[in-house]
């Protein structure tokens, strides 16, 4: 067994676990094929009576005949109800708890497996893997025990009723399974290249449709038609391989098992082996033998249908393998002071040769408030990610209140911490509750309101038809730039934590609106430690620090006055904005 094959087996069992609380209605699916499997013996049986019938038409043949027609029927019509009704509910059992698991797994994963996904993938893993593991297993273990059993029935009757000619069948047998292992091989990788062609695909259309502004006034239409035109192309040619495969395979092993008849035949023809059978039980025999093909040609793609659920549930599996955020600390204080302190920090990303921060040494006194500016990519939005530990640092130690960050509780941690971002998110749901979401949902209304009131958003969403509970559309689409931005500060000061982060809070926010939320700001700034990231310098002047950053290292530190007097970095920045406004 190689490594592969042990995996794959490592998978079944993994799958299995997952199947094994509905054993009942498994159970009851086994007993509905074993149903249908005899049902479907039971007719090529009853063949030979039909024979019977025909040959001596008595009145009790006749009702005995059309009686066994429609109750042989009945009963594999009950055996098929039970497998597909009773599978099919383990299967979207399993399915179910695959998805809840993948999905809270992600939810715990740390930053950096985000920016190495593409968001289509991911999602797609949720979609379209998770069904794919639930559809292929189902369909195997139905054709398994429903065609498997109704092989085992038909041999069964065969060897009953004339063992030798059931011998010349069997020989025949291994021929067709070297036929099968083959087309069962080169289905199991074209279907595994399918899968991660279909999630580009997602991920490529997304990201065009998202980004349609982008694609248009950039002229990418072109350039995101080739891309998706190659991609289709790709998913298009692999479905044709494995199209091509299947086509193969099925017809070859049904000629193979058509020559089996055929020598069958020839053999059964024969005086010595047919021996004293009757004509009744000769049809029957040749009932039972085509009978066989389907069951054949169905066990025969078994193997492809396992492949896939399995190529999927690898997938599925891999990303619930995934280590989740590292959350080994067990400090968890109730609200810190706020004192950060940061000693030699060196961070880089993970794929990245270099570092982005260079030995950043820097104390934060608890209730300072300090603006970062620099350039862009200097590394001020990297710094402050590392302070709710959205990446771990390489060397170094950061700490709040004197513990470093590591030994906090993750949740606790990040609970001293309100933090608005670069990139604003909002949730498909009510202004109210895109303030007050995730722990704040509790938050009685006037505290929303007085939180919306401070962050200036109030007068937009008294505005708006259904004022704090107007829903805000996909990712808040509904609002300007300045109104998401104002909801973002909003929900931050409903948090009402100890550390207050804003990344280019207001850069999106005219100057009035700015002069504002300025002053909103200065308020809040008031008993809590806040850092701002500002581009527009005259935002940030009344900071008791500005810290400069260039190319991941703070190279100046000081009072507006202090820095403008130095005539440095600082200085440099001021004249050139100065000058441009
Ligand atoms: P801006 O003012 O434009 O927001 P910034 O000072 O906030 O810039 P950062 O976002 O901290 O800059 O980026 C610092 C450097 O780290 C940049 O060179 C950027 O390319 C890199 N970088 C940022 N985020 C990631 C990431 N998720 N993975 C890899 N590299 C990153
Ligand atoms: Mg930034």
């Amino acid at each position: 067994m190689n490594q592969a094959e042990a995996s794959n087996w490592q998978t079944y069992g993994r799958l299995l676990k997952y199947a094994k609380p509905f054993w009942l209605a498994f159970s009851l699916a086994v007993v509905g094929n074993v149903i249908y499997a005899a049902a479907s013996t039971g007719m090529a049986a009853a063949m030979e009576f039909v024979i019977q019938a025909i040959e001596n038409p008595t009145p009790e043949n006749r009702i005995l005949i059309t009686g066994m027609i429609v109750g042989v029927f009945a009963l594999r019509g009950l055996g098929t109800f039970m497998s597909d009704y009773f599978i099919a509910y383990v299967g979207r059992h399993v399915v179910n708890a695959l998805r809840n698991q993948v999905f809270q797994r992600m939810i715990a994963l740390p930053s950096r497996y985000f920016d190495n996904n593409a968001s289509g993938r991911l999602v797609s893993k949720l979609t379209f893997n998770v069904e794919q593991v639930s559809d292929a297993t189902t369909k195997a273990v139905t054709i398994i025990l429903r065609e498997g059993l109704t092989i085992i029935g038909l041999l069964g009757f065969m060897i009953y009723t004339n063992w030798k000619l059931t011998l010349v069948f069997v020989a025949i047998g291994p021929l067709i399974g070297v036929v099968v292992n083959y087309a069962s091989k080169r289905f199991r990788k074209i279907s595994r290249r399918i899968q991660s062609s279909m999630g580009d695909i997602t991920h490529i259309s997304s990201e065009a449709i998202t980004g349609y502004r982008v694609v248009r006034t950039f002229g990418g239409e072109a350039y995101e038609k080739k891309r998706f035109h190659d991609m289709a192309d790709r998913v298009m040619k692999q479905g044709l391989k494995m199209a091509s495969t299947q086509a193969i395979a099925t017809p070859v092993v049904q000629v193979l098992v058509a020559i089996a008849i055929a020598a069958l035949v020839w053999v059964m023809l024969s005086p010595e082996i047919r021996g004293g059978m009757t004509t009744g039980e000769l049809v029957a025999f040749i009932t039972a033998a085509t009978t066989m093909a389907k069951p054949i040609r169905q066990v025969t793609s078994v193997h492809a249908k396992i492949q896939k659920g399995v190529a999927a549930a690898h997938d599925v599996f891999g990303t619930m393998d995934e280590e989740p955020e590292r959350d080994d600390g067990t400090w968890a204080p109730k609200r810190v002071e706020g004192a950060i302190n940061l000693e030699n920090v060196c961070f880089r990303y993970q794929q990245q040769a270099d570092d982005v921060l260079h030995n950043i040494n820097l104390d934060i006194p608890a209730g300072q408030s300090v603006a970062l500016v620099g350039r862009s990519g200097s590394g001020k939005s990297t710094l402050v990610s590392l302070l709710p530990r959205f990446y771990d640092y390489q060397s170094g130690e950061i700490r709040i209140d004197d513990h470093p960050v590591n030994d906090f509780q993750l949740a606790a941690l990040r609970a001293q911490i309100a933090l608005v971002t670069q990139n604003v998110v909002l949730f498909n749901d009510t202004i109210a509750a895109n303030i007050a979401y995730g722990d704040l949902r509790d938050k009685p209304r006037e505290e929303i309101e007085e939180a919306a009131r401070k962050a200036h958003a109030l007068e937009f969403i008294e505005r708006m038809p259904n004022g704090l509970d107007t829903m805000v559309g996909d990712n808040g689409v509904m609002l300007s730039g300045g109104q998401r931005q104002r909801l973002a500060i909003a929900r931050a000061l409903l948090k009402d934590a100890p550390i207050l982060i804003l990344d280019e809070a207001t850069s999106a926010l005219d100057t009035e609106s700015e002069r504002y939320i300025q002053e909103a700001l200065e308020e809040v700034m008031k008993g809590r430690t806040t850092l701002v990231i500002a581009h527009r310098l005259s935002t940030i002047e009344k900071a008791d620090r500005i810290l400069v950053m260039e190319s991941g290292r703070i190279v100046e530190d000081g009072s507006h006055q202090e820095l403008l007097a130095a005539r440095g970095a600082y200085f440099q920045l001021h004249q050139m904005q100065f000058s441009e406004g």
